[in-house]
């Protein structure tokens, strides 16, 4: 299963990307739509949409698609769960930021780590494993905002 999103739901593409599913976002440009519509036809990607207008053309042009009801991230992933049967497992496997897949880092490559502003120093002696995007060098790893993530995947399990 694989997703393309329109620009108003860039926070639902990022999650779906943590639960690991290959999501799409169109970036701003001309003729936006049809960019979009292209992708998920060459892609064989469901559109995801808050946009009825589009919704309606996707149809037109046989895209499986789906229009998001909710405005609030919990209640869309809910929507998602119900429609699609995701599944609400967090994992390390997709940059959140780009949609690349992302690698282990190396110990011998850890000055790709300590490179970023946002790692902080003490992290990197703690044995602490990163992950790297190759494709943005975006890295990543379980810290605090990992135990959010984990927490906010449990409510919306139950
Ligand atoms: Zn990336």
């Amino acid at each position: 299963m694989k997703f393309i999103t329109d620009r108003m739901l860039g926070r639902l593409a990022r999650w779906l990307r943590l639960f690991g599913y290959d999501t799409l976002e169109i970036k701003k440009q001309e003729n936006e739509d049809d960019a979009l519509l292209e992708l998920a036809e060459n892609e064989v990607r469901i559109l995801v949409s808050r946009d009825r207008v589009l919704v309606r053309k996707a149809i037109k042009r046989g895209i499986r698609t789906y229009l998001v009801q909710s405005s609030g991230i919990m209640e869309q992933l809910k929507e998602m769960q119900g429609e699609f049967g995701i599944s609400i497992e967090p994992q390390l496997d997709r940059c959140t930021l780009c949609n690349s897949v992302i690698r282990k880092v190396k110990s011998e490559e850890m000055e790709l780590v300590s490179a970023k502003d946002y790692v902080y120093p003490d992290r990197l002696g703690e044995g602490t494993e990163f992950w790297l995007c190759d494709k943005c060098g975006q890295v990543y790893w379980q810290g605090k905002h990992w135990v959010n993530i984990m927490e906010r995947a449990e409510r919306l399990k139950k």
